[in-house]
């Protein structure tokens, strides 16, 4: 886990994360390219409380959060994850018109497996060290 946390710590710090605007700048942007512009949010932020999921939502406020555990990570990581929430201002839950959605985004599978590998690597430490440079 630490080293995990650690090696996190050190891209954090090597790459930048967007801040809140660049948030609300990427998600107009993914909304126009994918989703003809329907998914408008009225707020997009990065919170600090979240640490189960990467991102949530509130369709009735428009308003969408992502996990600070996202900084760091790469940006079609980031992008897809937002997407992700924009295609919940559409559509709630997870059935096939939610995924046809994302279908249009060409590194949907490639972020998921990376989150994956993420969460995978922070379950089983001894992965990680097995790794370690
Ligand atoms: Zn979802």
């Amino acid at each position: 886990m630490s080293v995990m946390l650690d090696k996190l710590a050190a891209q954090e710090s090597r790459r930048r994360a967007p801040g809140d605007a660049e948030l609300a700048e990427h998600a107009a942007r993914l909304s126009a390219q994918y989703f003809d512009g329907r998914a408008r949010p009225t707020t997009v932020r990065w919170v600090t409380n979240q640490n189960t999921r990467w991102g949530s939502c509130t369709p009735a406020e428009g308003s969408i959060r992502l996990s600070h555990r996202l900084k760091g990570m790469p940006e079609y990581v980031i992008d897809y994850v937002l997407l992700h929430e924009l295609a919940h201002l559409l559509v709630p839950g997870h059935g096939p018109d939610f995924w046809r959605l994302l279908e249009a985004y060409p590194r949907t599978e490639r972020a998921r497996g990376y989150l994956e590998g993420v969460v995978a690597a922070e379950r089983l430490p001894h992965l990680t060290d097995a790794r370690e440079e």
